[in-house]
């Protein structure tokens, strides 16, 4: 399995630091955060090392979503949140802190004012028929 000595989710997995471990299998870890940001926060890691999504392999992302439904369902049942978020960074313009790519399972709590959403306001048809040419392009 890849690690990387220097990375903090490789040194949980590989056990020398400790967490609170919610679920494992084969391919993947899942803990509490250890700086929730509401009750039952939780993350979901590939065992496997990869910093980002960019450079994860298509059978750990699968992996790590059926993990994610799993905890997530869990978390649900156990703290009844308003609702439930999954959040993922990529790079630190997108506030990623730990370079070992990572689901976040967020429980929301009512008026808890997580800057998380934004409004719904129409895009130009013509610019994202545009963008989509664009993106297409490049798969
Ligand atoms: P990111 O900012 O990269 O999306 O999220 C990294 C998350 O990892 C943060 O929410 C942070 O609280 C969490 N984290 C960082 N170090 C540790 C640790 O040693 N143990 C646990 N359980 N979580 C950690
Ligand atoms: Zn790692």
């Amino acid at each position: 399995m890849a690690a990387d000595a220097n990375c903090i989710f490789c040194k949980i997995v590989a056990g020398t630091i400790p967490c609170f471990k919610l679920h494992e299998d084969a391919a993947t870890l899942a803990f509490l955060d250890i700086n929730p940001v509401n009750p039952g926060h939780a993350l979901v890691i590939p065992k496997a090392h990869a910093p980002n999504l960019f450079e994860s392999a298509d059978g750990d992302l699968a992996a790590v979503m059926a993990a994610v439904r799993r905890v997530a369902t869990a978390v649900e049942k156990t703290v009844k949140p308003f609702g439930v978020n999954l959040l993922q960074a990529n790079g630190p313009g997108a506030a990623q802190s730990v370079f070992h790519f990572h689901m976040h399972i967020i429980p929301r709590v009512r008026d808890d004012d997580l800057k998380m959403n934004w409004g719904l306001k129409p895009g130009d048809k013509a610019e994202l028929a545009a963008l989509a040419e664009r993106i297409r392009s490049n798969l």
